[in-house]
């Protein structure tokens, strides 16, 4: 018998620490064979005794963990946010997770705010650059408060963060297939070269080189502007996108909204062949945590993304399976159409996972 993926669980603070059990227990309901391991980073931690990451954390979760489940951090108690920073954006460029993977999929007709889009309409992923860009707080200020103030922030743009992640892009397209079972053809670079023309040169340069060794794969360009009105005209248009840190981080949010909102999106960051952290998209929501309405469908969503990568397929379809299933049935929260509360969705989730196991 295969020896069981070992997960590290990172609850984190707000409404992580009531989604992420739920996402454990849709785990557990399909009796994959993985092992949990909670860690206690977060805001309740930095309060208690200053820390936010462990001396050997980072290297700790990469040596000894198969992939990282967390919630969401940030607590309006640190109002810094430094915690969060230096667990989430952390663990991102620390342990090199240069992939961010979203993938964007309407399970059901009910939750897209668009009229008549279908699930076949709403069915594309996007990948964005997640070590580089403006995130890497590179600048500064100068004259600080006074009228002359002058604040630069760096756009970063490596050959190598940029060749890596088109290539990440085009392999992904190649070799994953839609929900209705078609594959995956055509690929979309997502830039402003037209106003940044120096890093937008750099990647239309690289997409195009790359593109060459993957003739079956149709390329695209688009503008950010652009792709943000045809992404709500007609979505059916994407299938997979790559883009920067930045327009990955916007355009995602959008994408979130055209299948059910924030409560219902799922994501990966991933290094391939290294340990990948999953998160849901969603914040801690400090207005409505502890308060057990948080929809617990975009953690448990990204537990089957979890499952998906290590290559727990049936386990993972099971899941989402089960989360269409309470769509269907409204047994997910307010936020979606609901009645339920967190647990009491995630138990009726839980239940249908382990009816479709033990049948
Ligand atoms: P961050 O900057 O950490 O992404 P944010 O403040 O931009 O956080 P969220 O914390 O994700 O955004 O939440 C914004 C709002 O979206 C929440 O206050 C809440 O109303 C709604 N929301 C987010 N996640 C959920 C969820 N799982 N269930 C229901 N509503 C949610």
């Amino acid at each position: 018998m295969p020896s069981p993926k070992r997960i590290a669980v990172i609850p984190g603070d707000g409404i992580g620490k009531e989604v992420i059990p739920q996402a454990l227990n849709a785990i557990r309901a399909t009796a994959a064979p993985v092992e949990f391991t909670t860690f206690d980073w977060g805001a309740d931690r930095y309060l208690h005794d200053g820390t936010t990451v462990p001396a050997d954390g980072f290297s700790t979760l990469a040596r000894d963990f198969d992939a990282i489940l967390c919630g969401a951090f940030g607590d309006p108690r640190v109002p810094t946010n430094i915690h969060a920073k230096e667990i989430l954006l952390g663990m991102r460029f620390q342990m090199d997770l240069y992939a961010n993977l979203r993938p964007v999929h309407l399970l059901d007709p009910s939750l897209c705010p668009l009229k008549s889009a279908q699930p076949k309409d709403v069915d594309f992923v996007v990948i964005r650059e997640n070590t580089e860009g403006v995130y890497g707080d590179l600048g500064g200020v100068f004259k600080k408060g006074t009228a002359d103030e002058i604040a630069i922030q760096e756009d970063v743009n490596t050959r190598k963060g940029v060749e890596r992640i088109i290539r990440y892009a085009f392999e992904y397209c190649a070799s994953h297939k839609k929900q209705d079972g078609s594959s995956r053809r055509r690929l979309l670079m997502c830039d402003k070269s037209n106003a940044m023309t120096h890093a937008g040169g750099l990647w239309q340069r690289t997409f195009k080189e790359v593109a060459e060794e993957f003739s079956q794969i149709t390329t695209e360009h688009m503008h950010v502007d652009a792709l943000c009105l045809q992404m709500v005209r007609q979505p059916s248009h994407f299938d997979v996108i790559v883009t920067n840190n930045m327009f990955g981080d916007i355009i995602t949010d959008l994408a979130a909204a055209l299948q059910g909102g924030l409560g219902m999106a799922a994501s990966g960051n991933i290094h391939p062949g290294h340990t990948s952290m999953f998160e849901p998209v969603h914040g801690s929501a400090p207005p409505i945590a502890g308060k057990n309405i948080a929809n617990p469908a975009g953690a448990i969503l990204t537990a089957a993304l979890m499952l998906n990568h290590l290559g727990l397929i049936p386990e993972s379809q099971r899941i989402e399976a089960a989360v269409l299933a309470a769509i269907r049935e409204k047994k997910l929260t307010q936020d979606v159409g609901g009645t339920l509360g967190t647990r009491e969705s995630g138990d009726w989730i839980s239940k249908i996972i382990s009816s479709f196991s033990s049948s």
